[in-house]
């Protein structure tokens, strides 16, 4: 008899995998616990593949060999508990891609950045000409592309969440951005749970593979001292520093990963502010190490369009500059934000909190805004923490209200900045909505 293979969650990665799955040869059952998209039904059924919605059939999902599970299902779940005391393996999608594909894995992962990073990564190999994907987090699932395309080179985006079900998985080149404190409530609390998590992206790599990390940060330091992981280690850094294999030296960048060094003026660099910089050096290694002529790096660093909801500058209104940066969702890729700007800001933050601790940017607030815009069902914890600390603060319950709240305040060579610090489910669909309600009000001004 097949093997039989159930999925749970049928979005972007369970769907792909189900049809992987089936082109296979497996026994394949998709089980969604919420409604199915209508486009993943049809794929679904393009393929003959069973699945049910707004359910779950444990008879069904207990006789599997294996389960994939979707990112978005925590093992809290009742019917993770079912599956794990019958001792069902679990795996997550791209693991299971992973076995039926040689092509060559650039993986990303890190709590801030990662989409960035990947689609800057990407698009360096394929401005290069290499056969590659866009996989994972950001774009299709690896698994649809496994089954039906034929890469030479995949770039994923990993989140802790996909990493959490990989076992066997290797990628080829790691990259680690950074670790700061996110989505603890999946991690039972535990920040260590989730640097182990992370740290997953290093597991079966050999002294064949690189592993591209950021210097200074102190978890990942922490954690490296601990690990010793096999791969070749590339760190980078803001400066030339001990060991670090990619810096910015008298306004130049250099990386160092192969026998040809790259040099390029930073000022050249398509994406602005620190943080970016960081996502161009580790973008820029991976480059190197596929072997990428360095002008072809130079180029595509420097022509690459940005992406959109990330510091995505949107219009300049009567001499003051309006940037979307609705993606900003935690308090430190806000911090990178207001680091990265060179004039006086008006910030419009707030949303759903998730245990925010505002300190992080209270010295960059005090040096940079001079007003900030409350934005949410509930002000209290932003008042609680700003009042007294800024010149102006205001409070508003839509983006119009907000937009025009700014436009009111902001003086010729300010910037309105929106970098909300926290999820957007309170008054919008997701950040991409809010990011789009904010530009669609700045351009109506
Ligand atoms: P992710 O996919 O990890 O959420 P994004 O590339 O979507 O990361 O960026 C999310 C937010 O984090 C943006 O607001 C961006 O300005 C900020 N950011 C981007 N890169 C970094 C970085 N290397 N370190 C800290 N913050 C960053």
């Amino acid at each position: 008899m097949n093997k039989r293979i159930v999925v749970l969650g049928a979005g972007e990665s369970g769907s792909g995998a189900a049809v992987l799955a089936k082109t296979k040869g497996f026994d394949v059952f998709v089980s969604d616990m919420s409604a199915i998209k209508d486009k993943y039904k049809r794929l679904l059924d393009s393929y003959q593949i069973e699945w049910e919605e707004s359910t779950h059939t444990f008879d069904k999902i207990l006789n599997a060999d294996e389960i994939i599970k979707s990112p978005g299902i925590p093992d809290k779940a009742p019917v993770i508990q079912s599956i794990k005391e019958q001792n069902i393996p679990i795996i997550s999608e791209i693991e299971f891609a992973g076995r039926y594909t040689s092509a060559k894995m650039v993986c990303i992962t890190g709590s801030n950045g990662k989409t960035t990073t990947t689609l800057l990564t990407y698009h360096i190999l394929k401005n290069a000409g290499l056969n590659v994907g866009l996989a994972g987090n950001v774009g299709r699932s690896l698994a649809l592309q496994v089954a039906t395309e034929n890469f030479d080179y995949y770039v994923i985006e990993l989140s802790s969440f996909q990493l959490d079900n990989m076992y066997r998985f290797k990628a080829n080149i790691a990259i680690l951005l950074n670790i700061t404190p996110d989505h603890l409530d999946r991690y039972e609390y535990n920040m260590q749970n989730y640097i182990n998590a992370k740290f997953r992206i290093v597991q079966n790599q050999t002294e064949n593979d690189a592993f591209i990390f950021w210097n200074d940060d102190p978890i990942i330091s922490q954690k490296l001292e601990l690990l010793h992981p096999k791969a070749r280690l590339y760190p980078f850094s803001e400066t030339k520093e001990k060991g670090a294999k990619a810096y910015t030296d008298n306004n130049e960048i250099f990386i160092e990963a192969s026998d040809s060094p790259f040099v390029m003026p930073e000022n050249d660099l398509a994406l602005r502010g620190t943080h970016n910089l960081f996502n161009s050096l580790a973008a820029g290694i991976s480059a190197r190490l596929l072997d990428i002529r360095n002008e072809d790096i130079r180029n595509a660093l420097s022509n690459f369009k940005g992406v959109e909801h990330r510091l995505e500058p949107v219009a300049r209104v009567r001499g003051v500059e309006y940037i979307n940066d609705s993606k900003a969702t935690n308090v430190n890729s806000c911090w990178y934000a207001l680091q990265s700007m060179n004039t006086p800001v008006v910030l419009i933050l707030g949303g759903k909190d998730k245990g925010n601790d505002y300190s992080e940017i209270e010295q960059l607030v005090h040096d940079k805004v001079k007003a900030i815009i409350c934005m949410g069902v509930d002000n209290t914890k932003l008042h609680q923490f700003f009042d007294g600390k800024v010149s102006y603060i205001a409070d508003t319950s839509s983006m119009r209200e907000a937009v025009n709240k700014a436009y009111e305040i902001a003086e010729k060579g300010d910037t309105v900045l929106l970098s909300p610090c926290c999820a957007s489910f309170d008054l919008f669909k997701s950040y991409e909505d809010r990011g789009d309600q904010f530009k669609e009000c700045v351009r109506s001004l």
